[in-house]
């Protein structure tokens, strides 16, 4: 595929979407699978994650000057994996080209691959957010998980960051494991709560076909309880709320102090606010998407692949395609309302360019009959129960093309 040229400045005629954009960055490598996840990851071979780095640092430079992120995400896969060398190069390009002075910029990270040579060198390169994926307190139920982790070794990585100067740290829970009771899940909080963080994310365990819990689920290993999931999470809202936690999205929760300008907790992740409320994204590295001004594309879930397009000056987008202005309104709508605070309808028509009260009517009132949307003048939101079926309420506003 030639070099396709993604045209990064916004028009005049842009719906009014700010220039305000965010950057992702994926790191494509694991020390090893765990049992859940089907994120695109490899675990590293040979001399790949040089070849990886060569090659982000090569559209590092494409995109130099072009944007300026206000804020940063470096996911994955896992990103602390990585071996300082490759930091210290990665790092070094992104102050070069003048990409490192967001006002947000995260680093996500596996609690066994960090060190405190890496932390410094993120602290100093501008990081100022890290997440940390814990899971769960309990080393048997990550063992179940698959992840490499113990629960002792995220405390020592909680406390390197701390000292590494890091005051902004998130740690990312999981409930619904097979085999977690709730006292299990109430310890976890009880442990997490006691780490001092200033956010948390807290997934209910999906099961993603091709993936080892899938096909134990699929072979009988155990069964699902969306009962006790479903008190899990209720269970997780009240003692969250009891300590001082703000839920501003399904799955995550900020402390409350200092509210920002847009009402949101201080510690809320800017990052995925951006997705969530439609914002701009430029994506880099393996199987990472973008989404400028309609024009949404995804580059190839292959590490070689990626860098083989990218070391012969090739394009190494896998896939584009351009979204009618109706039906990007429409995932829009149905990414806000993943938020608490819903949609202020001028704040989405602004963005859209389209009245959610009178496109998507129909929808809003079928929502309030079900009690899982609460409709005042000024906005729509989904009421707590909503929350609990937000896919299904978020696909009412997807408009087919
Ligand atoms: S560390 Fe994260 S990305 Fe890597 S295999 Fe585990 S869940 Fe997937």
């Amino acid at each position: 595929m030639p070099c396709v040229n993604l045209s990064l400045e916004p028009s005049p005629a842009s719906v009014g979407l700010e220039p305000a954009v965010s950057l992702y960055i994926h790191v494509p490598f694991c020390a090893s699978k765990c049992h859940y996840c089907a994120f695109f990851s490899e675990i590293p071979k040979d001399q790949w994650p040089d070849r990886y780095a060569k090659a982000l640092i090569l559209e590092l430079e494409q995109l130099s000057g072009q944007i300026k992120p206000r804020t940063i995400f470096f996911g994955g896969g896992t990103p602390s994996v990585l071996a300082e060398v490759h930091w210290r190069q990665i790092l070094s390009a992104m102050e070069r080209c003048q990409l490192h002075q967001a006002q947000e910029w995260t680093v996500e990270c596996n609690p066994a691959s960090v060190s405190s040579e890496k932390a410094r060198l993120w602290k100093e390169a501008g990081v100022n957010r890290i997440s940390m994926g814990m899971q769960t307190q309990d080393d048997v139920l990550l063992g179940h998980l698959g992840r490499i982790h113990s629960y002792g070794r995220a405390r020592e990585c909680h406390d390197l960051l701390r000292r590494a100067g890091f005051q902004n740290l998130n740690v990312d829970l999981m409930f619904g494991i097979p085999g977690q009771t709730l006292e299990d899940w109430d310890r976890c909080i009880s442990e997490a709560l006691a780490l001092g963080s200033e956010h948390l994310s807290c997934y209910e365990v999906t099961y993603e076909e091709d993936t080892p819990l899938y096909n134990q689920l699929q072979a009988g290993r155990f069964a699902m309880d969306e009962d006790l999931v479903c008190r899990m999470y209720e269970h997780l809202l009240e003692r969250v709320r009891e300590v001082g936690f703000r839920q501003y999205e399904i799955s995550n929760f900020a402390k409350n102090q200092d509210p920002a300008p847009e009402g949101l907790p201080s510690t809320a992740c800017m990052h995925n606010v951006n997705y969530w409320r439609g914002g701009y994204y430029i994506g880099l590295g393996p199987s990472a998407s973008s989404y400028w001004e309609g024009l949404r594309t995804t580059r190839w879930p292959d590490v070689a692949k990626y860098c083989e397009c990218v070391e012969r000056g090739l394009s190494p987008l896998a896939e584009q395609d351009r979204l009618s202005p109706l039906a990007r309104a429409g995932e829009i709508a149905a990414f806000g309302l993943r938020m608490t605070e819903g949609w202020d309808f001028n704040e989405f028509a602004r963005i859209t360019g389209f009245d959610l009260r009178t496109e998507w009517a129909v929808e809003l009132k079928e929502l309030v009959l079900l009690e899982w949307g609460c409709l005042t003048d000024e906005r729509f939101c989904l009421t707590a129960q909503g929350l609990r079926f937000a896919d299904a309420a978020a696909e009412k506003f997807l408009r087919l093309e």
